[in-house]
């Protein structure tokens, strides 16, 4: 099973033809709700490719909370460790979008950073018997960590996100990594290089690889990803279909989840043909538009993915 440790975000999403001046109010001309939230939007595409799944998370005792339970549970995602809080929250992501497709997003991650040490202890069994675990950082650093810490503990293969990028981040992420899996933006915020294309990112992921994971991963968009481990640390391109990109956003959890899936299901495979896999998985994301909507199901996919 792939069992992922995360967030859970509902995104809530005006549409308007300009962003507001400070103190204005405007009148927008559509507005949906989203389900996002890295964790859970990782866990959702790992389910559809036919993983079985489950996401330890917390969100708030609220109707948002309420609502986000039923949508995991519509994806066939064990909820038997999403815990529901009446201290916070459930987390959101407040996005007003213009007609250039410029946005202003706050979020207010709420009860995701109330996932404690007590409800990790309580979710032992299904971490410790998990094939991969996925951990990113929109939850507290000490509750991903130590989650890394249980999986790897009970020789559970973890896949890290380090998503939204922190600059000082802990020592021992790298070392529990047994892939450590980002994009251009958080590679540079992590190894202070610019990085822009398949060179560039060989060079980061070098530098991440010399930090103690195993494996390390950067996707580059249209461009497909890099990736380099301790066993062959010589970088490797892998380009992806060209496609027409319609809307990118969570193109990296699909990926990752993507990933996840095959890495539990498929471990024979080598780790470039599992890449090469995710690339199309997550190309196929960017043709339709929203996050988790625009995550593909087995059913529909080529038959060569499985
Ligand atoms: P993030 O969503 O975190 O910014 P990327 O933009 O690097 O991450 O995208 C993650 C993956 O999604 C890429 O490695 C690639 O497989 C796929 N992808 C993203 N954008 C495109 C695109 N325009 N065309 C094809 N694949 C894409």
């Amino acid at each position: 099973a792939v069992v992922v440790v995360g967030s859970c975000m509902t995104d809530l999403v005006s549409l308007t033809s300009r962003l507001p001046k400070t103190g204005e109010t405007i009148h927008g001309h559509e507005f949906f709700i989203g389900f996002g939230g890295k964790g859970a939007n990782q866990c959702v595409q790992a389910a559809r490719l036919g993983a079985k799944a489950a996401i330890v998370c917390k969100v708030g005792s609220d109707s948002f909370g309420n609502d986000y339970i039923e949508n995991l549970k519509q994806n066939h995602i064990s909820t038997e460790f999403t815990y529901q809080t009446r201290d916070a929250a459930t987390g959101t992501a407040s996005i007003i979008v213009n007609n250039e497709g410029q946005n202003i997003i706050v979020i207010v991650a709420g009860a995701n950073l109330l996932l404690n040490s007590e409800d990790l202890k309580e979710a032992a069994s299904v971490i410790s018997r998990a094939k991969v675990m996925i951990c990113q950082l929109e939850i507290s650093p000490a509750a991903s960590l130590e989650a890394l810490t249980m999986a790897r503990r009970s020789g559970v293969k973890t896949l890290f996100n380090p998503a939204p990028a922190m600059a000082d981040l802990d020592p021992q992420f790298y070392t529990l990594s047994s892939i450590f899996c980002c994009n251009e933006s958080e590679a540079e915020i992590l190894t202070g290089h610019a990085v822009s294309d398949p060179t560039t990112a060989g060079k980061a992921a070098l530098v991440l690889l010399e930090r103690g994971c195993q494996v390390v991963v950067i996707t580059l968009g249209a461009s497909g990803c890099v990736m380099l481990s301790q066993a062959e640390p010589v970088p490797k391109h892998i380009p992806t279909e060209a496609v027409k990109a319609v809307d990118t956003t969570g193109a990296g959890d699909s990926f990752v989840g993507a990933l996840a899936f095959y890495l539990a299901y498929y471990p024979n495979l080598s780790l470039e043909e599992m890449l090469k896999r995710s690339n199309f998985i997550a190309a196929v994301s960017v043709q339709a538009t929203g996050t988790q909507s625009s995550y593909p199901y087995k059913k529909g996919l080529p038959l060569a993915l499985f």
